[in-house]
C-alpha cells in the first residue's frame, strides 16, 4: 500500500512527529516564551540531550518556568551534581540479566529492552545510563532471549519495556509479538510505554491490528505523573485501546515539584479514570545519578496516599511502592 491510504500516511505520522521533535533548549524556551534568565540553571549541553516531542510542547504552559510537564523535561546543571547514594544502575537492572536484554526478577514475568528509543527524554529516568547499544536491535539477536523464554515455562507474562517499546515500527512488534504468542505457556503480554502520551497518533491501524491479531491477553501501563499530560488526543488513542480490548493501566514515579501535592494527584486519579486507565502504581522515586532534585520524602508519598483513599474511590487510588534492588517484587509502602 502506498500513497494516500490511511494506514501509511498515519505510520508516516507518528514517525515525523518524533523526527520533528524539539531537540534544543533555544527552541523550546522560544516556543514556551521563556528567556534564558527564567531558568537560570538550563543546561544546553547536557550528556542525556533534550527530546520533547511538539504535541506535549503544546501542553506545556507558556511563560511558567515551573510548569510541571516542562520540569520533566528541562535538563538542568543540578543533573550534574554528586548525591550519595544515587548510582547509575539503581535496581540492579544489569545483574539481573537472564539473557542478553532479558530481564528476570520476579516469578512469572520477563521484561524485554525491546529498544533505547523514546519519544522524550525524562529527566529522572532511572535508565538514563542504561548501556542500550549492547542490547539486542534484530529478531535474530532477540533468539537467546526468546529461547530462554520458551525453555522456562513458569513464564506466563513477557513485559514490552525500553527505552519505550512504541519506538519501534509495527513491523518489528509484529515479529516480537508473534514470536511471543507460538510460545505456549505464554498468555499475557504488556507494554509500558510513554509514546501514545507523547505521540497519540502511535495508536494506528497497524498497531491495532497486530494487538487483535495475538492470542495473548494485552495490558499497557501508561507513564503518566500530572493531569495536564493527558489531552484529547491522548482520551481518543485511549479508546481506540480499549475498543480492542487491550486493559489499561498507570503508574507514575512522585516527583518534587511536579505532582507532589494532593490536589494534583487527585487530579491525575480522576482524570485517568474518567479517560478508561486505572491508577496501577505510584513509584517512589529510584535513585539514578542525576535526578536527586526530584526526591520526595517516603513520608510525603505515604500521607498522600492516606489522603487520597479518604476522598476517591478506591480503584483510583494507586498503590505506593519502591524497587528495592533483590526483592521478588515491588515493595508496597502504604
Ligand atoms: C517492575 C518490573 C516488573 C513488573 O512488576 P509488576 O509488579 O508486575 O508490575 C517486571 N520485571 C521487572 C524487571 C520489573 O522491573
Ligand atoms: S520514556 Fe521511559 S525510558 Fe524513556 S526517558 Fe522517559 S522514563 Fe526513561
Amino acid at each position: 500500500m502506498e500513497g494516500s491510504s490511511g494506514q501509511v500516511s498515519k505510520a508516516t505520522n507518528w514517525q515525523s512527529a518524533l523526527q520533528g521533535a524539539v531537540r534544543s533548549l533555544d527552541e523550546l524556551l522560544s516556543l514556551l516564551q521563556l528567556r534564558f534568565k527564567d531558568v537560570p540553571d538550563c543546561d544546553p549541553g547536557s550528556s542525556f540531550p533534550l527530546l520533547v516531542p511538539r504535541e506535549y510542547v503544546a501542553r506545556i504552559r507558556l511563560r511558567d518556568p515551573r510548569d510541571p510537564l516542562l520540569l520533566q523535561v528541562l535538563p538542568l546543571g543540578l543533573e550534574n551534581s554528586f548525591s550519595s547514594g544515587f548510582l547509575s544502575d539503581p535496581v540492579g537492572d544489569l545483574s539481573s540479566e537472564a539473557a542478553p536484554g532479558l530481564l528476570h526478577k520476579y516469578p512469572s514475568r520477563v521484561l524485554m529492552i525491546a529498544t533505547g528509543m523514546c519519544a522524550v527524554h525524562c529527566r529522572y529516568c532511572f535508565r538514563r545510563h542504561f548501556p542500550y547499544d549492547e542490547k539486542p536491535k534484530s529478531i535474530e539477536s532477540w533468539q537467546p532471549a526468546l529461547r530462554a523464554i520458551a525453555e522456562d515455562s513458569s513464564v506466563e507474562e513477557v513485559i514490552l519495556s525500553g527505552g519505550d517499546p512504541l519506538s519501534l515500527g509495527n513491523a518489528k512488534l509484529q515479529q516480537l509479538v508473534q514470536a511471543i504468542d507460538s510460545i505456549p505457556h505464554a498468555r499475557r503480554l504488556r507494554f509500558h510505554t510513554r509514546f501514545p502520551l507523547m505521540i497519540p497518533s502511535r495508536i494506528d491501524s497497524g498497531f491495532l491490528e497486530l494487538l487483535r491479531q495475538t492470542r495473548l491477553a494485552t495490558l499497557m501501563v501508561w507513564h503518566i505523573n500530572h493531569a495536564n499530560e493527558i489531552d484529547e488526543h491522548v482520551a481518543v488513542a485511549v479508546g481506540e485501546l480499549r475498543r480492542a480490548g487491550v486493559q489499561l493501566l498507570n503508574q507514575s514515579v512522585l516527583l518534587r515539584g511536579i505532582n507532589d501535592s494532593l490536589d494534583s494527584q487527585c487530579k491525575l486519579s480522576l482524570r485517568l479514570v474518567d479517560i478508561g486507565i486505572l491508577p496501577y502504581y505510584l513509584h517512589q522515586l529510584d535513585r539514578v545519578e542525576g535526578a536527586a532534585h526530584f526526591e520526595c520524602s517516603v513520608d510525603t508519598g505515604l500521607s498522600l496516599v492516606a489522603a487520597m483513599r479518604e476522598r476517591l474511590p478506591g480503584y483510583a487510588v494507586p498503590r505506593f511502592v519502591r524497587e528495592i534492588p533483590g526483592e521478588s517484587s515491588k515493595t508496597l509502602l502504604s
